[in-house]
């Protein structure tokens, strides 16, 4: 087999995976490199993938046990079996891994099974995962970073996957704990939470922040604390937490207030498992990067140009290695958009219109920028907002929790952002990011025809609110 390539890609995550595809089908040769069993990288192995299939399983869990009798249907009793969930989860993982080998085949990509270290700017020495010798891939056109990112620890707290775990040991807990702590309030600790809170456990978040999901327009971000709450997660803002150790089957956390003068007490909590989701950070060791001369920036991350080029010609980076949302539909952009490149083409990311999911129930979903964002640029904006409780299909569906919110410039009506909290908000953001794609205005929603009775109506109404004229409040 040779060892020759166009591109050498080092990583088969949601980056390096779409990369490899299209400058296939763009007719280079490629060869992309893989540690792990499987390729799909942290999404598709302990990230987005099992996650959702954990949500999904208990979301429909709890309808049947909470939500069915509000629809006439009585279900006398219902049980959940967690092996027979961990057994759904990994039935989608190991699918989807199999559709990437096949994709791989039909594209005639090349799979190289080991660790790659780059040599030099066209070369990639693989270290193979099952013993023997290293093997030396040379790329005519470039050599692409797509390692991705792991979980950030924090210090005084040592992981162990069984008490005290990553988001990776949280998707695979062999029990329901029944108290279980998570540090940290960003998506990765509130959907994993909402996992274990559906199945029983009391959970309890302790968040350094005085809000909830930083990031997200506090607004939004409010309305979601509010009904998590009512399903029952505690949430202990404002909190540091100073270190966490094993006491028995206990985990005993020391906590203190975050503000003021640092004259709280420290106090002692107990869990059965505490979760620490405190964020990833970008993972590019062992790949000789510091010998090459590739520039990192002050978080460690790879630094690129426009074209993902880092500080070394011939090599690029992609997706969680380099800055931006951590998101894997943004790795998969940026991967595409470099095979492109590579290719003589115009690739190109749209950096204002990567939406984020938050896949609680509801879901809270979100493109372009926050009133927060705005305000602190001095943006004349105008607001319009509408409740899924006047949306008649969020009635039938007894799903009403929630709003649509659309911010458009005060002077043009462009739309600059729109956020979502309520039932599947995760599809209909999609109908906001093409708008904002083609830079829509609200008026342009407000006239595009929904169809009746159907959630996306009430992004229209959200639409024709920035204007002051829904139709149904
Ligand atoms: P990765 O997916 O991390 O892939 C990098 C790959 O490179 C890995 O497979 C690794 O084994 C390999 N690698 C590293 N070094 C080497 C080496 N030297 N040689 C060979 N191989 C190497 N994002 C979303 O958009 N939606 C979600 O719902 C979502 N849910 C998430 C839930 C959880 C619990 C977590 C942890 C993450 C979630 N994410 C989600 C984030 C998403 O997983 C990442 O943004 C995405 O995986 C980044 O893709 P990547 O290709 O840059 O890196």
């Amino acid at each position: 087999m040779s060892d020759a390539f166009d591109i050498v890609i080092v990583g088969g995550g949601p980056g390096g995976y779409p990369a490899a595809i299209r400058a296939a089908q763009l007719g280079m040769r490629v060869a992309c490199i893989e540690r792990g069993e499987r390729l799909g990288g942290t999404c598709l192995n302990v990230g987005c993938i099992p996650s959702k299939a954990l949500l999904d399983a208990t979301e429909t869990y709890s309808l049947i046990r909470h939500g069915a009798s509000g629809f006439g249907i009585r279900v006398p009793e219902v049980e959940f079996d967690l092996a027979g969930i961990m057994a759904h989860k990994e039935r989608v993982v190991g699918g989807l891994a199999q559709g990437i080998d096949f994709l791989f085949r039909k594209h005639r990509i090349t799979r190289v099974r080991g660790t790659g270290r780059i040599e030099a700017p066209d070369r990639v020495v693989v270290t193979p995962t099952e013993g023997g010798a290293p093997r030396t891939l040379t790329a005519t056109r470039g050599v692409v970073i797509a390692t991705g990112s792991d979980a950030t620890p924090l210090p005084g707290i040592e992981v162990d996957e069984k008490r005290i775990v990553s988001s990776t040991g949280a998707l695979s807990l062999p029990e329901v704990p029944r108290r279980l702590a998570i540090i940290g309030a960003g998506y990765i600790g509130l959907e994993l939470g909402s996992v274990w809170r559906r199945l029983g456990a009391e959970v309890t978040v302790l968040e350094y922040l005085d809000r909830i999901t930083p990031g997200l327009d506090a607004e939004i971000a409010e309305a979601l604390q509010r009904v998590l709450e009512e399903q029952g997660f505690r949430f202990r803002l404002g909190t540091r937490v100073l270190g966490a150790r094993r006491a028995g089957d206990d985990v005993r956390i020391t906590v203190q207030p975050a503000q003021g003068d640092g004259a709280g007490a420290p106090e002692e909590l107990a869990a059965d498992v505490l979760l620490v989701a405190v964020g990833r950070r970008a993972f590019a060791e062992g790949l000789g990067l510091e010998a090459l001369g590739v520039a990192l920036d002050e978080r460690r991350r790879v630094k690129v140009d426009a074209r993902f080029q880092t500080s070394v010609p011939g090599v690029y980076a992609i997706g969680d290695v380099i800055a931006g949302p951590m998101l894997a539909h943004k790795a998969e952009e940026e991967g595409i958009a470099l095979a492109e490149i590579l290719a003589g083409q115009a690739g190109h990311v749209d950096y204002g219109t990567i939406p984020a999911v938050v896949y609680t129930w509801p879901e809270v979903a979100s493109v372009g920028r926050t009133e927060e964002e705005l305000k602190k640029d001095d943006v004349a904006y105008r607001v319009g907002r509408f409740p899924f409780s006047a949306n008649a299909r969020a009635r039938s569906r007894r799903a009403t929790d929630g709003m649509v919110k659309v911010l458009a410039d005060a002077a043009t009506d462009r739309v600059l952002g729109v956020h979502i909290i309520g039932p599947d908000a995760g599809t209909l953001i999609h109908e906001a990011v093409l708008a904002m794609t083609f830079g829509a205005s609200a008026e342009d929603i407000g006239r595009t025809t929904h169809a009746h009775p159907t959630l996306p109506e009430a992004l229209r109404e959200a639409a024709l609110a920035v204007d002051g004229r829904p139709m149904h409040l």
